[in-house]
């Protein structure tokens, strides 16, 4: 099933998907997860990234296109795949539909994760993550058993650069203006699921399952 998360900054597109992804063994594909292990490589592109990254703005739709383009070619991402963090904007949504139309399939649901700023402050500025696999911790809500160790792969937790104080009052403010239009767009394509991301971990994922199981929004 083609599956997409929009929410937020901290609303948790990132758990929500990894978990999905492991129970239902659809590829998770993170544009942001994308770009920090970019940024890791080094060189030019991955220096322009990184500016727009730590700045809280998006990435020039032409670079993020292309990425995506690339991953949704890819042989593992031909039956599902659960998309978190893409698109972000109109043009990219457009482009989506579009990819999936020039193969004869369209997206089948996408979920709204909808959680409170003062929540979506708080979770920022306790989100920890691992250097290595980039598994999601939280230092209030979802502790690692060892402080600053991953409980998966024993790599190093940090706090992302974006995930400053600085940075996320703009990541908050580019979402409001051009990503929270897509809820629009896919309620009026017929897909959009809204799911309580404020409940806990376990009830939000059971609502996107029980979605999922239906065979989707559409
Ligand atoms: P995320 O991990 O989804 O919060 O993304 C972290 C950062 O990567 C964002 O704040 C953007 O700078 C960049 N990014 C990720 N996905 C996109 C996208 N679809 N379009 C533009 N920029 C993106």
């Amino acid at each position: 099933m083609y599956t997409l998360l929009l929410g937020p900054p901290g609303s948790g597109k990132g758990t929500y998907a990894t978990r999905l992804s492991k129970k239902r063994g659809a590829p998770h594909i993170s544009t942001g997860d994308i770009f920090r292990r970019l940024k890791e490589q080094g060189g030019e592109l991955a220096e322009e990234v990184a500016g727009y990254m730590s700045a809280g703005e998006l990435v020039p739709d032409e670079i993020v296109n292309r990425v995506v383009r690339e991953r949704l070619e890819a042989e593992d991402c031909q039956e599902s795949f659960l998309l978190d963090g893409y698109p972000r904007n109109l043009v990219q949504a457009q482009l989506l539909d579009q990819m999936l139309q020039a193969k004869g399939r369209t997206l089948q649901v996408a979920f709204q994760i909808e959680v409170g700023e003062e929540t979506l402050k708080k979770r920022i500025s306790g989100r920890r993550t691992c250097r290595s696999c980039g598994e999601i911790f939280n230092v209030f809500t979802l502790k690692p058993k060892t402080e600053g160790v991953c409980d998966r792969c024993n790599g190093e937790l940090y706090q992302r650069a974006d995930d400053r104080e600085e940075a996320v009052a703009n990541r908050l403010q580019v979402y409001g203006r051009e990503t929270a239009p897509l809820i629009e767009y896919y309620e009026k394509s017929g897909i959009l699921r809204q799911v309580a991301g404020e409940g806990g971990i376990d009830q939000a994922l059971a609502a996107m399952e029980a979605v999922l199981n239906k065979g989707g929004g559409g």
